[in-house]
């Protein structure tokens, strides 16, 4: 069995959530990927998902990592339901982009017409 706390880091958030140190209304887990619901939802469908190791943001991850997540990611969606009527994924990099927590997050929106460009 995966252990759980290889790769993360003792202080980050997201870290904590992948080592079920702090409870999250998890939909989805696998040895490379934990999905669970924003605390604070932008749509009826919010969901992060997260790679179980530890790096601050896509432009620091290994580029299998980031593919294994979006495509964790969008197993997450269908399972959802949300194939049918579409859905967005976004990564949030550095301030302008407005990121808040530095371990790398794919946002899962779905379940309601999304507006573009976004704020
Ligand atoms: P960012 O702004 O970095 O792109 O996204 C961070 C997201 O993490 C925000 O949407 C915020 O609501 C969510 N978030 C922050 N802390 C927690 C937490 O402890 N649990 C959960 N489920 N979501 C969190
Ligand atoms: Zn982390």
């Amino acid at each position: 069995m995966a252990d759980s706390a290889a790769g993360t880091v003792p202080d980050c958030i997201f870290c904590r959530i992948v080592r079920r140190e702090i409870p999250a209304n998890e939909v989805k887990r696998s040895s490379d990927a934990v999905a669970f619901r924003d605390l604070n939802p932008q749509a009826p469908q919010h969901v992060l998902v997260i790679p179980t190791t530890h790096v601050a943001a896509v432009r620091d991850a290994d580029p299998a990592v980031v593919s294994r997540t979006f495509a964790f990611a969008a197993d997450v969606a269908r399972d959802l339901g949300l194939d049918a009527g579409g859905y967005r994924l976004v990564t949030n990099t550095g301030p302008d982009a407005g990121q808040s927590v530095d371990h790398l997050h794919i946002h899962l929106l779905g379940g309601r017409r999304l507006g573009w460009p976004p704020g």
